[in-house]
């Protein structure tokens, strides 16, 4: 069984002397180290990981990130073969091989989080071009002027800095709502830091580094870098697939809670959020108002323009109130042309103002068509929450509100409890 220090960098046939230059030595170190198992393995799970996320990504192709992160692992696999079939492959082959095939690996790998987060993608010319680059100076730090160290940096150096950024990358949208991507995020960010200590531990390990332990330290170290890299790659293996899951979820939420032709919350979940918001205000009393909303004579634009303008119409509408809105207002469509809106933290008088302002910029704003400008004015009812009051109470007195708001002529705001 071979030892593994020649993984790492690749193709070495090399031990570090104590210019960290090269020693040509065909077995430095003693026989019973079997880290290629360990490399087999990591091997067989990167083939795996593809598979899955293969067979994965087939099924969900509208998940962004999914195709790179496969092909990301794809590359690690490739990465993997390489390192077995060394010993019968050229050197510098060798060395180009390994190097492109993991700094390609962690590219692909930051591409995909940069696809998931809905990031541009990055200028891939310059990329190659430092690939290029950094696999030339291995291959110059292998056949030209020998030197182990140098080349072990470089071989973390690419995979290293693209493994910081995916970490950089997904920790966002905070950790209670999104976990997946900190734990992601968190695996990548320390295999990045780990590729870039990788050649401090093993110059201090080595009698020249003043580490002293000799051969045997580096053995094991070598080991312990693929059960690193092996252990990352089945983390990073369980983070795509907890990316795909979060996506989904988040996916079948969005379908489940919101209306598809405006983009705001269908009734149903507008009136879980309400409630919620009730017992909130009930607990630390501060205010809940609650605007009832109906588009005028709606029947009639969608008889003059037909039913698609119409449906224009609405989400123009939407538009315009959510423009009005504060960030912890909430707003749903009930049905139809009939919208609500509540506002947490609200006083009677900012109530009437949102109200009002939103009525004046319906009314002053027409729908621009190619047919021309179609004008529109909404009735709006307010009202404030009283205690006692469930969500159903609070909705139907702002919705008389809105009717008084009909009678009175629309295109009005009416009050009651406010
Ligand atoms: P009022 O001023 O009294 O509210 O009159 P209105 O015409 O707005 O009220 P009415 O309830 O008679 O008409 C509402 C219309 O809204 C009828 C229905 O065809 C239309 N509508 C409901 N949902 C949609 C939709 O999703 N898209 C479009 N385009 N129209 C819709
Ligand atoms: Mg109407
Ligand atoms: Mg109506």
């Amino acid at each position: 069984m071979r030892i593994f220090w020649r993984a790492f960098p690749a193709g070495s046939q090399h031990t570090a002397d104590s210019s960290g230059r090269c020693a040509h030595s065909p077995q430095p170190f003693p026989s019973s180290v079997h880290s290629p198992t360990l490399v087999i393995v990591a091997g067989i799970l990167a083939a795996l990981v593809t598979t899955v996320l293969y067979a994965v990504w087939h099924f969900n192709k509208g998940i962004p990130g999914l195709r790179l992160w496969t092909l990301s692992f794809l590359s690690a696999s490739v990465f993997c073969a390489i390192l077995l079939v060394r010993d019968h492959t050229p050197e510098v082959l060798s060395v180009v091989l390994t190097q492109a095939s993991i700094s390609v690996a962690a590219y692909l790998c930051l591409l995909a989080s940069r696809a998931y987060m809905g990031r541009h993608p990055l200028p891939h010319g310059y990329v190659v071009m430092v690939i290029a680059a950094v696999t030339a100076l291995a291959v110059y730090f292998t056949v030209v002027q020998p030197h182990l160290g140098i080349r072990f940096a470089l071989a973390g150096s690419v995979s290293g800095v693209c493994f910081l950024l995916t970490g950089h990358t997904l920790a966002r949208g905070g950790f209670r709502n999104v976990p997946a991507r900190y734990l992601f995020a968190l695996v990548a960010g320390l295999h990045g830091l780990f590729l870039f200590l990788r050649p401090l531990l093993f110059r201090l390990a080595t009698p020249e580094g003043g580490g002293g332990a000799g051969t045997g330290m580096v053995a094991l170290l070598s080991q312990f870098v693929v059960l690193e890299a092996t252990l990352a790659l089945v983390m990073m293996a369980f983070g795509t697939l907890m990316l795909t899951n979060e996506y989904i979820t988040s996916e079948l939420r969005h379908l489940a809670e919101m209306d598809p032709l405006t983009n705001v919350f269908n009734r149903r979940a507008f009136l879980t959020l309400l409630d919620k918001a009730i017992s909130s205000t009930r607990r630390t009393p501060s205010g809940l108002s609650v605007l009832a909303m109906d588009l005028d004579h709606f029947k009639k634009v969608n008889d003059t323009w037909g039913h698609k303008t119409g449906d224009d119409v609405l989400r123009h509408f939407v538009r315009l109130a959510t423009g009005c809105l504060r960030k912890e207002d909430v707003m749903g469509r009930l049905g139809g042309e009939e919208f609500a809106i509540f506002l947490p933290n609200a006083g009677s008088e900012g109530t009437r103002a949102v109200a009002e302002r939103l009525r004046a910029m319906v009314a002053s704003q027409p729908v621009l068509t190619e047919r021309g400008p179609i004008g529109l004015t909404v009735s709006i009812g307010a009202t404030q929450y009283l205690p006692g009051d469930s969500s159903d109470a609070l909705l139907q007195r702002a919705d008389e509100a809105m009717y008084l708001a009909k009678e009175h002529g629309r295109n009005r705001v009416e009050a009651r409890a406010l």
